[in-house]
């Protein structure tokens, strides 16, 4: 059973209870983080956190609670939840008053989290994708709940066969329907610059620090559309799909049409430093 959290109350997630006036429902006003755990240990807690203030900054909703409230409550889930791997999904509204576009004057916001599991093998997923163009707004940075135009294009990939979308804006990269990608082509690996069209992806910063250390060299510059049609490899990373390698783009092979050399060494990296977290020597 899973238990989740509700203004200060954990329960069953199946009695939990939210107003058909919450402002989440009614205008999706509000943002979320997904926060990935380890044998028992969060992924890059503070990151996701200062994130979250971010897009709750970003909004104008009052942060609810303080840095330590947050990990208090991560870890009221995590433990309610038996542990072990898990995906912490937390979300805030701006809470239930009148509907009215206008912020409401007294509302409190919501606060929500609950726990599902964490898929840790991403060796078994090369993924087929498609591209769309990207028909978002301009502050995709900020981690909204609105998300009905990715909603869209990942189901576009799921009836094409696939089952993620790459966008595409102004004839460059932006990033996938919940992913941020990175491309080889040519003799660069580059994934997208941070802005205004892109999430700041955690994996993604976690991935440009590994090889960073490891002397791999990776930029953060604009990727023509062009260059991911002729790429040798092209990787989506997530919380949840880890660093995943694509296979299709589009139905064509992408490179040799399988995981390629690249992406073997970056996500061994990766692994190292799973291994290393759940072992309580990183935090
Ligand atoms: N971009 C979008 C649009 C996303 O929804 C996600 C998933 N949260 C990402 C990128 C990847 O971010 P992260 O690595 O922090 O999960």
């Amino acid at each position: 059973m899973t238990i989740a959290y509700l203004d200060g109350e954990y329960q069953p997630l199946a009695d939990v209870r939210i107003s058909p006036l919450d402002r989440g429902f009614l205008f999706a006003d509000g943002v979320y983080e997904v926060i990935p755990v380890y044998g028992g240990r969060p992924f890059r807690a503070d990151e996701h956190l200062e994130r979250l203030e971010r897009s709750l900054a970003a909004v104008r909703i009052v942060d609810p609670l303080d840095r330590a409230g947050w990990k208090a409550l991560l870890e009221g889930i995590v433990e309610r939840n038996g542990g072990g791997h898990q995906a912490v999904y937390v979300q805030v509204t701006r809470g239930a008053a009148p509907r009215d576009h206008a912020f409401p004057p007294a509302a409190l916001p919501t606060v929500f989290a609950m726990s599902k599991a964490l898929n840790t093998d991403p060796q078994t997923r090369p993924l087929h994708v498609i591209t769309r163009p990207d028909i978002r707004w301009t502050r995709c940075d900020i981690k909204s709940v609105a998300l009905l135009p990715n909603v869209l294009m990942r189901q576009e990939a799921e009836d094409f066969g696939a089952s993620e979308a790459i966008m595409v804006r102004d004839g460059e990269v932006t990033e996938g329907s919940a992913t941020n990608v990175f491309v080889a082509a040519g003799d660069a690996l580059r994934t997208p610059p941070k802005s205004a069209h892109i999430l700041g992806g955690i994996t993604r910063d976690l991935l440009i620090e590994l090889m960073a250390a490891a002397d791999i060299e990776v930029r953060e510059e604009a990727i023509p559309e062009a260059d991911l049609r002729t790429a040798a490899e092209i990787w989506v990373t997530s919380s949840t799909k880890e660093v995943a390698p694509v296979v299709r783009l589009d139905g064509e092979a992408v490179g040799e049409g399988e995981p390629g050399p690249l992406w073997q060494r970056v996500n061994g990296l990766f692994q190292d430093y799973k291994q290393r977290l759940m072992r309580g020597e990183i935090d």
